[in-house]
């Protein structure tokens, strides 16, 4: 027996040698395919499809770049100064306080990158190949040497392998070699030694199908690709910081700002009244702390994660972080109609031939099909319906198992019921050529050997078939197809289309030679079927919560205009009357109000999907797009926001989305767009919170200094306060559910700051308002109760702590009820609230902690101080906001 080193140096140069070689070396059946019970073996032998495709960043960088921030810098500067006075209780707590941010930091930042492994595992790559006789589709992970490959338009390769059978099949290999165009493969031996590029009986992992099929012996898999290869060479690709965790940091820097400020002021002025220059510095450390949101950084990742992590739950995954944030500002969705908004569960409902239609009662039952005079068409419809089909079956215990396009599914659905034999037309027929289906032409045909010569299968859109047809059977007879005919046939579709059919026409020719390409003229019309995909209903309710929330819905269809009409009706897709253009007139120079006016786009391409998305985003429109087909890869990365279908869309379309719906469900967009303004309502409102905070304590300590009140905040205090009544409770914000406004409002712009000026203002205000009370109470305190110093300290420590607790209730907006919002049903702020109470309380009544951030007993008067103190913010708040009606 071969071991596995020479057996991969056999089959290294596999361009130069002869199928059977290779077949010969990997010991397969092409016939059968592999045998699924000696899969196991060659797993064990070649080891598994995979490698560490982007090199995780290692657990000691992530604990590393915990320092890198400047948070930390700062602290590392505080610490420093207090050992230079010689505070050393001071020094050491601040290095204990860097010791707690960098732990919880790692392990938030731990936590957030399991989250984003769990996601990555729920998109798991497939492959079809051919094993025991049959098609199936399989984990790409799995695929061995030896496997025989099966691929159409849209897949991407999973394995290097050796082309055997080819037809038409172009493959894009800029994955590999960095070339755009296309390479056409063929299966011929390559004799001479040549470049990668040239190598064009072989096909290689990471690359797409752009056209036809094909089937290949897979001769690498895992590390032992072209890709693997390569990919330990290829440095991990940065994963660059989102406009989000940017924006984030921009708003930290102006906090710096903020108190570079402050700290400029209070020390000309502490030098200017001749304060000890210890006292000074002091402060200005004390303000310095004050001013960093210690917990900003990781709360808004973890936010974003548990948004994430949370939508894929509900069959959305978001391939990109930074995709969240734009979610939430989508006001056009451009979706398509087959599967997303109707059910996909396709059935043949209606058989038209030369006068005489027919309906089918009731699905896997040809008692319902009476043909009276085209029997002979009806013949060659069935003939038609299997030859022209690229889809398998495959029995799995007991059940049909169907894989390939669902309108293909649906014919032989439709065939089996005609208890036809299947495998005999194939075998009688064996296929020689096929015109691939392609969204531009619409129209697929293949080209077959029989006894008589060839055959040609075709179908496709009715007015595009149509024009490569001369004749059409009527009754038994074939006749030449005159316009009049042309036009019966083309009402005859429409108007069941209008009825919200999607209809194929059915065509084929016969004769003795017929050359493999270009065998699209001269066909015979042999009838038509419509298909029936009944609107998903629950849709209506979807297209409705977009209205109220601003956002536009556009369908954008390969399907005929009248079928599309009566779907969008169904659904309700427009609350006036819907107006449909048609891809056609798009060629034709449309204005922009037609444009703008159009609800429905019919019968489009590709192309034409890309354009629509650019003229919407030249007008400023933030762009979701649906897709599925290879073809609409252009688009979706064009699309701000662009949408793979999970189920039926192709590898390609899911590579290049930024977000796959796992059902296909156009409701699972309006989800993941609440969820995308949800997530950024909760990053805004811990925003909001943790800058008000802080702020509020950098009046509080530079008013203190400056007023030159003995008993200022300590910056131990400060951190205290930063790190527990500030952390959980924006955490806590951060898990938000959202509130009932989300989807009534209409959708932010995501080119504007997170923090925009109003928002500034209302923070001021919040700060103000929040300092305030505490300023007034411990300065009567001290001037007229005559409490000491530390009394006084405490005071300011407790109603600031308390106050920054209760705070949380001024968030929502005041178009809400105050008891009733997003805030007080969501069980993490009031566990949160609790969770900092009982630190507070363990710090109260446990020394020396109580020592170290110098806390004494208070009275139980001091308390109601302090309480009444900490509460008042949320009354003039609340007062400011309701009645005033200056902040929101
Ligand atoms: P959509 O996905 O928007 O419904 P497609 O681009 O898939 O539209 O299809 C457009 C038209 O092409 C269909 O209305 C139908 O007439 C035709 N068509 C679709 N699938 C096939 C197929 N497998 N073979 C032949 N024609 C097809
Ligand atoms: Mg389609």
């Amino acid at each position: 027996m071969t071991t596995f080193k020479d057996t991969l140096d056999i089959i290294e140069n596999t361009y130069s040698k002869k199928v059977d070689v290779i077949v010969n070396l990997l010991d397969v059946d092409l016939k059968t395919g592999l045998q699924e019970r000696s899969i196991n073996d060659r797993i064990a032998k070649y080891g598994l499809n995979s490698y560490r495709e982007q090199k995780q960043k290692s657990i000691l960088l992530i604990l590393f770049e915990q320092f890198k921030s400047p948070i930390i810098l700062l602290l590392v500067v505080a610490a420093g100064f207090s050992f230079f006075f010689e505070d050393w209780l001071e020094g050491f707590s601040i290095i204990a306080v860097i010791f707690i941010t960098v732990v919880l930091g790692f392990i938030m930042e731990l936590q957030a990158r399991n989250s984003m492994k769990a996601l990555k595992k729920m998109d798991v790559s497939v492959s079809k190949v051919w094993r025991d006789n049959s098609l199936k589709e399989i984990q790409a992970e799995r695929i061995v040497p030896g496997d025989v490959l099966v691929l159409e338009a849209g897949d991407i390769v999973m394995a290097d392998a050796r082309l055997i059978e080819v037809n038409q099949f172009e493959i894009d290999e800029s994955a590999l070699t960095g070339e755009s165009l296309p390479v056409e493969k063929k299966i011929e031996v390559i004799k001479n030694e040549v470049p990668l590029a040239d190598k064009i009986n072989l096909i290689f992992k990471g690359t797409s199908v752009v056209k036809g099929n094909a089937r290949a012996i897979v001769t690498g898999t895992g590390v032992h690709t072209e890709l693997g290869k390569i990919t330990h060479m290829v440095a991990t690709a940065k994963q660059g910081d989102t406009p989000l965790e940017k924006k984030i940091q921009g708003i930290t820097k102006i906090l710096m700002v903020v108190t570079a400020v402050f700290a400029g002021i209070f020390i000309i002025t502490g030098l200017l009244q001749g304060k000890q220059f210890y006292l000074i510095v002091e402060t200005a450390l004390a303000l310095a702390v004050a001013a960093i949101p210690e917990g900003l950084p990781v709360v808004s990742i973890i936010a974003l994660t548990y948004g994430m992590l949370r939508l894929a739950k509900k069959n959305v995954l978001i391939k990109r972080l930074a995709s969240v944030e734009t979610l939430g500002g989508v006001n056009i969705i451009f979706t398509d109609k087959t599967g997303t908004l109707t059910e996909n569960k396709i059935d043949v409902n209606k058989l038209m031939f030369f006068d005489e239609d027919i309906t089918i009662a009731k699905k896997g039952d040809d008692s319902s099909i009476v043909i009276n005079k085209n029997k002979g068409a009806y013949e060659k419809l069935i003939l038609i319906s299997i030859l022209c089909n690229n889809a398998a079956s495959e029995q799995k215990e007991n059940k049909k198992k169907y894989l390939g396009d669902p309108i293909e599914i649906a014919l032989l659905q439709f065939v089996n019921t005609s208890k036809v034999n299947v495998e005999a037309i194939n075998a009688t027929y064996p296929r020689i050529a096929e015109e691939p289906f392609n969204s531009e032409t619409k129209l697929m045909a293949t080209l077959h050997k029989n006894n008589a010569g060839n055959f040609v299968a075709a179908k496709g859109a009715v007015e595009k078939l149509i024009d490569t047809c001369s004749f059409y059977s009527a009754g038994d007879r074939v006749i030449p197809l005159t316009e009049a005919a042309k036009k019966d046939f083309l009402n005859r579709a429409e108007t069941i289309e209008a009825q919200g059919s999607k209809v194929l026409a059915f065509a084929f020719k016969e004769a003795a030679n017929i050359p493999t390409t270009n065998f699209l003229s001269g066909l015979t019309l042999v009838g038509l079927i419509g298909f029936l995909d009944p609107p998903r209903m629950e849709v209506v309710e979807a297209l409705q919560s977009c209205r109220n929330a601003g956002i536009k819905v556009i369908m954008i269809t390969g399907d005929h205009p009248a079928t599309a009409l009566n779907i969008a009706e169904k659904i309700k897709l427009s609350e006036k009357d819907n107006v449909v253009i048609n891809g056609k007139e798009l060629d034709s120079k449309l204005s922009d109000k037609k444009l703008f006016a159009a609800t429905i786009f019919a019968r489009v391409t590709p192309k034409q999907k890309l354009a629509m998305v650019s003229f919407y985003q030249k007008h400023g429109s933030i762009v979701a797009m649906t897709g599925d087909g290879i073809n609409d890869a252009p688009a979706l990365k064009k699309a701000d926001i662009g949408i793979a279908m999970g189920i039926r869309g192709t590898q390609v379309a899911k590579e290049t989305a930024a977000m796959i719906l796992k059902d296909d469900s156009f409701t699972s967009i309006v989800t993941a767009i609440m969820q995308g303004r949800v997530i950024f309502k909760n990053i805004k409102n811990f925003l909001m919170y943790l800058l008000s905070c802080n702020l509020s304590e950098i009046f509080i300590v530079f008013f203190y200094g400056l007023l030159n009140f003995p008993f200022s905040v300590l910056p131990l205090q400060i951190l205290f306060l930063n790190l527990v009544t500030d952390i959980f409770p924006a955490l806590a914000l951060g898990l938000g559910k959202g509130n009932d406004l989300i989807m009534k409002i209409p959708p932010r712009n995501p080119q504007q700051p997170i923090v925009i000026k109003r928002d500034w203002f209302t923070i001021n205000v919040y700060a103000v308002l929040l300092a305030l009370p505490i300023l007034l109470v411990t300065w009567y305190c001290s001037h007229y109760l005559k409490y000491d110093a530390k009394l006084c300290n405490n005071i300011t420590f407790f109603s600031l702590a308390l106050s920054q607790l209760w705070h949380v209730l001024n968030l929502p907006s005041r178009k809400i009820s105050f008891l009733n919002n997003e805030i007080t049903r969501n069980k993490f702020t009031w566990a949160a609230s609790l969770l900092c109470i009982s630190i507070m309380a363990v710090f109260y009544f446990v020394s020396p902690l109580n020592n170290y951030i110098g806390l004494q007993k208070l009275s139980i008067d001091t308390w109601l101080i302090i309480t009444f103190t900490s509460m008042t913010p949320v009354f003039l708040i609340q007062l400011f906001k309701r009645i005033f009606k200056i902040i929101d």
